[in-house]
């Protein structure tokens, strides 16, 4: 039974990708998996995917997988294992070449990426943490000097002045991954640098309703077109890595708030990324900034918690989840959630959504309103494309939220939402079937309790995918 209603986004990588230790990680709390496709190949993820069923099998544990699709970053060849200490003040080589990067020299295979610099240049590595100022590019390589130094691993990104105005998002590689991982069967496939509504089309062509799309928000131009962009989307990520690059630092922590606040309202997850726990990838506590930085995305409302590098190449994966768990369950009873509904409520009358969307937006106000007149436990939400559920957790009620699915994919995907608590059930051929069949399930589940009153929401089993819950029903559990 899960008390912590934020959910937990883990990255894959080579600190964390046997079957034990994804076990291990389950066990811990994590929702979701998140595989990097810009590290390592197809085949390798596909692999992990298949690992990640089979740790979800043997724990019992239903996990969602989202694919992170590359997009148009540039990275650097790969630093020897360990990484590189860079050291502020000193130099290094800035090399166009497919070799591996050293401590003396960083290497891209991309022509003219390098030569085009001129002297006072920055060229930002990684999530922003190490900075470089080219000071010569005559005679020989360019060479810059380390600002801001630290120690660097693995493939970081590499930043350079205007780079991103000629690449474009998805690109055709994107597509290809894209059409795999959708194969493959998982929940989500996000799109890296979003710029508007129709990057993220684009993915869905190749896609179609074979998974659900996240719209990562990293670039300015994102910022401008954000509310296509969310109602083009089935999540968001504010990924705050390279928006803490593209726009001012500054701006970060406020655009975040603003993102996830535009999420909610219309009822689409979202995801806050980068950086929450970075200094447990070698340290066994976080530092109290960061344990804030968890506990205040959850005040500011966020669905889901990301680990990156934490997981997928640090020390502790497992005490890394435990203790973005603990952090973020001892904030949610601090969060003020209860103004949420009456809020939301206002704003649904808005023209922005599908009459489907009304009825269902309505539906989920009203239930949140009557748990609380009631003081139901429950609210169960019968959800074939699991949109009643996450237009129920948009009022962030206090009862227990229970999404009940056929769907076994659906199942897994409402892992994403902040609060929703997914069972599998059986269709049916009638709404009082599905009703009935709901309690019984959340009872023999132990999610509800004889003599509960609950919640359910439901609509009329014909109904295509398109037809919204229709139905409010009161239940007394005897
Ligand atoms: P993005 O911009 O997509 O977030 P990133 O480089 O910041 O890319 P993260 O997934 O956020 O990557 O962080 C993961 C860290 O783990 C990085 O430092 C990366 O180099 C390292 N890593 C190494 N191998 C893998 C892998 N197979 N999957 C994911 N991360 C890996
Ligand atoms: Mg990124
Ligand atoms: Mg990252």
């Amino acid at each position: 039974m899960v008390s912590r209603q934020t959910k937990i986004v883990a990255t894959i990588g080579p600190a964390c990708e046997s079957v034990s230790a994804m076990s291990e990680l389950l066990a811990a709390g994590v929702d979701v998996f998140r595989l990097n496709l810009s590290h390592g190949d197809i085949d390798g993820h596909l692999e992990r995917l298949e690992r990640v069923r089979t740790a979800s099998a043997l724990t019992g544990v239903e996990v969602a997988v989202l694919a992170d699709l590359p997009g148009p970053k540039i990275r650097v060849g790969t630093f020897p294992d360990g990484g590189v200490e860079m050291v502020p003040g000193e130099s290094i080589a800035l090399v166009e070449s497919n070799r591996g990067s050293s401590d003396t020299e960083i290497c891209v295979d991309v022509d003219g990426l390098f030569s085009g610099l001129s002297k006072g240049d920055q060229v930002v590595l990684g999530d922003g943490n190490i900075m470089l100022e080219v000071d010569s590019v005559t005679g020989g390589p360019v060479s810059a000097k380390v600002i801001n130094g630290g120690r660097i691993q693995g493939s970081p990104g590499v930043h350079v002045p205007s780079e991103r105005l000629s690449a474009s998002t998805p690109t055709a590689e994107d597509l290809v991954f894209a059409e795999k991982m959708a194969t493959a069967g998982v929940e989500f496939i996000a799109v890296s640098f979003v710029r508007r509504a129709d990057d993220v089309e684009q993915v869905r062509q190749v896609v179609g309703n074979r998974a659900q799309l996240i719209a990562k928000i990293e670039t300015n131009s994102a910022l401008a077109d954000l509310v296509h962009i969310i109602e083009a989307s089935d999540g968001v990520m504010v990924a705050r890595g390279d928006l803490g690059i593209d726009c001012p630092l500054e701006e970060v922590p406020h655009l975040q708030k603003m993102i996830i606040r535009e999420c909610v309202e219309r009822g689409v997850p979202v995801i806050t990324a980068t950086q929450m726990l970075e200094s447990m990838i070698s340290a066994a506590v976080p530092t109290r900034a960061e344990a804030s930085d968890v506990a205040n995305a959850v005040f500011d409302g966020t669905d889901a918690v990301m680990l990156s590098g934490e997981t997928a190449v640090g020390k502790h994966p497992v005490v890394v989840v435990e203790t973005m768990s603990r952090i973020a369950e001892r904030a949610e009873r601090q969060a003020s959630y209860r103004g949420w509904a009456d809020r939301l409520g206002r704003h649904q009358r808005g023209d922005w959504t599908s009459v489907e969307d009304r009825i269902t937006a309505a539906l989920g106000h009203a239930a949140s309103q009557a748990a609380r007149d009631i003081g139901a436990t429950a609210i169960l939400c019968c959800t074939k494309s699991g949109r009643t559920a996450r237009a129920m957790a948009r009022f962030r009620p206090e009862a227990t939220l229970i999404g009940l699915s056929p769907d076994e994919q659906v199942v897994r995907s409402l892992r994403l939402s902040w609060g929703v608590d997914p069972l599998t059930v059986d269709l049916y051929d009638s709404t009082d079937e599905m009703v009935w069949y709901a309690v019984e399930k959340a009872v023999d589940e132990g999610r509800v309790q004889h003599g509960d009153t609950v919640l359910v929401l439901a609509g009329s089993p014909g109904g295509t995918s398109g037809a919204a819950a229709d139905v409010l029903r009161v239940v007394q559990v005897a």
